[in-house]
């Protein structure tokens, strides 16, 4: 069977279908009002792998925060992380910085309008290129993400279309004058008609262009890629508690903390010790309680010597984490002589540092074991 995007006219009926739904259904998201690339690039950034009604109150709070790109270029990483606090893969908050910084080093604080000088910013990769350059400079450039590449395997009734023909089929169809508005639109169309399970094919626009339609092999279509397998691993966490007393930064905790904690002196409230994580590598540069490998004999003193709290389990994109904390009011010479940057903070608000979701669970339930016993 001909392939239909290399027919001018059904490219060009296919366009004017997909831009006529786009019109009449797109939702009303707070970057579509925005031709600024500032903006479009951080919606696109915080958009990957992220719902985006789970996306809307960060973006509106880190524009607030950050309303250019130079204002973001200057801010310093722990107000940037702590914005992103809760949204999940980090590394693009600190690519998104970089990328900043970047911008105003190599480009004289002009986002570039190109693909090609776009991709050479950290964190950006072809479909966020293209993206920028199309909706943002009107680029007749495709731009494909999972949803587009679903949408192409059906329309093309293709199981495993491989990502250059997708990219072939998809920059043969953009719409030179409206390149934005298009690949807006075949996102939109796979985000809520053409949806994984059960694409609602009785409202699609482009149902006459849909191979798999004609087939009865949308459901199919494309088949899964293979996950790669989860790892698990489980780590047993010290949430060290100074209760009482004078605080003063790094002090550590004195040997009659833990009775006077029993005995509900308390002068002011709980302090906890946190570590920020290394620089690279998952969760790089938040603050989290210390923890062991439930293999590293420091996990056994622990588990032993501790009050053990629920365990709090989370889920990374290919790593399953049980975390089993434990209370201590031990010295931070204890339990955290590995060198890195560490610092008590207030167990109430953990002193207002980025703080990855688990951590901010463990945080809640210590709150409340605190509660308990030391009322
Ligand atoms: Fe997707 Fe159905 Fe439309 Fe085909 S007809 S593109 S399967 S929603």
């Amino acid at each position: 069977m001909p392939d239909w995007t290399e027919s001018p006219e059904d490219v060009a009926s296919f366009r004017a279908a997909l831009l006529r739904f786009f019109d009449r259904e797109a939702r009303p998201l707070p970057w579509r009002s925005t031709r600024d690339p500032y903006r479009i690039l951080v919606s696109e950034i915080m958009a990957q792998q992220t719902r985006v009604e789970t996306v809307i109150p960060y973006y509106r709070r880190w524009l607030e925060r950050f309303p250019t790109l130079g204002a973001l270029a200057d801010a310093g990483r722990d107000d940037v992380l702590k914005l992103w606090e809760g949204l999940g893969y980090y590394s693009r908050a600190r690519n998104l910085h970089r990328a900043a910084q970047t911008v105003r080093e190599s480009f004289g604080g002009q986002l570039p309008d190109s693909p090609a000088e776009l991709r050479t910013l950290p964190g950006v990769g072809p479909y966020t290129a293209g993206a920028v350059a199309s909706i943002a400079f009107g680029e007749p450039v495709p731009a494909v993400d999972g949803n587009v590449r679903r949408v192409f395997a059906r329309l093309h009734d293709d199981p495993v279309p491989g990502a250059r023909a997708v990219e072939d089929w998809a920059a043969r169809v953009v719409d030179p004058d409206r390149a934005g508005d298009f690949n807006q639109a075949l996102m939109e169309l796979g985000a809520i008609v053409c949806v994984p399970r059960g694409p609602h094919c009785g409202r699609c626009p482009v149902v006459s262009w849909c191979r798999a339609r004609s087939a009865g092999t949308q459901e199919e279509r494309p088949l899964p890629k293979k996950r790669s397998r989860v790892r698990r691993e489980e780590r047993v966490v010290v949430v060290n508690v100074d209760v009482g007393g004078q605080p003063e930064h790094g002090r550590e905790p004195d040997v009659g903390r833990e009775q006077e904690a029993q005995h509900g002196r308390r002068d002011r409230p709980p302090r906890v010790w946190l570590r920020r994580r290394p620089d690279e590598g998952l969760l790089a540069g938040l603050w989290e309680f210390p923890s062991f490998s439930a293999n590293e004999a420091e996990a056994a003193d622990v588990a032993s010597a501790g009050e053990p709290l629920a365990p709090v389990r989370h889920l990374f994109s290919h790593l399953h984490v049980t975390y089993r904390p434990y209370v201590l009011y031990r010295s931070s010479a204890e339990v955290d002589g590995r060198g890195e940057a560490s610092q008590w903070v207030d167990l109430s608000d953990l002193g207002g540092v980025a703080v990855p979701v688990a951590q901010q669970k463990i945080a809640a339930l210590a709150r409340r074991f605190l509660r308990r016993t030391h009322a």
